[in-house]
């Protein structure tokens, strides 16, 4: 599912990632912990195609048998709509739109219409147990529920991989408990996989694969 080796990554004098190589099997769910600072925010970017490694010639980066690092950007972009979802610390919806609206975003940048958009985010919101706030702005919601509307939009154009950057870093106990069973359902449910950056001990117990980041690179828990 996803094949990353050789992966550097400098930010000027500073070496942040020294040679990572990870696999992940399709509907693995696994956890990257690390202390702050570390690279994996950075490392996540990379895998998600939205940052590149630094060029040594033997790096490589393969998501559902394709060769990211090859395309350009344009098909990089097309290909990131399609097969990837994220979901960051703070959910990022645009607060000038309800949740539907938030969710259906991804779909219009695919060109899908507009009644298959709505159909789409209407089911998952209701899956998400949402359907009766579907109509609210993100100031309207709690923080469980903001970054549940942010998983339900990661999710629209049904990505084989969810990238997560600290998901529940934001939310009380309770509502990252259900967020974190979620992630479970989900991959159980329809099959995503779901790459995890957190710092909570409970859903990294959760998952199927622990990887802890130290020293530029990834080593199993
Ligand atoms: P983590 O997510 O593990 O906390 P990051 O990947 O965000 O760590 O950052 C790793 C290191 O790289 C940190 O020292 C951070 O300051 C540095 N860093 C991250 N992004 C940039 C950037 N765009 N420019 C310069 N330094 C950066
Ligand atoms: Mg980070």
């Amino acid at each position: 599912m996803i094949k990353a080796e050789n992966i550097y990554k400098y930010f000027g004098d500073l070496e942040v990632l020294k040679g990572i190589d990870l696999h992940i099997k399709e509907k693995e769910v696994v956890a990257i912990v690390g202390p702050s600072g570390s690279g994996k925010t950075t490392l996540l970017q990379i895998l998600g195609t939205l940052d590149k490694p630094a060029k040594n010639k033997n790096e490589e980066l393969i998501i559902n048998q394709e060769r990211v690092l090859e395309q350009q950007d344009k098909s990089i972009s097309r290909f990131r709509n399609t097969h990837i979802g994220f979901i960051f610390q703070f959910h990022q919806l645009l607060p000038e739109f309800t949740a539907l609206e938030n969710v259906c975003i991804p779909a219009y940048i695919q060109k899908r219409t507009k009644k298959d958009a709505e159909e789409n985010a209407k089911k998952l919101l209701e899956f998400l147990g949402l359907d009766h706030r579907m109509d609210h702005k993100p100031n309207a919601l709690s923080g469980g529920e903001q970054q549940r509307v942010a998983v339900a939009r990661a999710l629209i154009n049904n990505p084989s991989v969810v990238f997560a950057d600290e998901p529940s870093g934001n939310l009380d106990s309770a509502s990252a408990k259900k967020l974190h069973e979620l992630f479970f359902q989900l991959r159980d449910e329809f099959g995503h996989t779901f790459v995890i950056v957190t710092h909570n001990e409970e859903l990294a117990e959760m998952a199927d694969r622990v990887l802890v980041m130290k020293d530029g690179k990834l080593t199993s828990k």
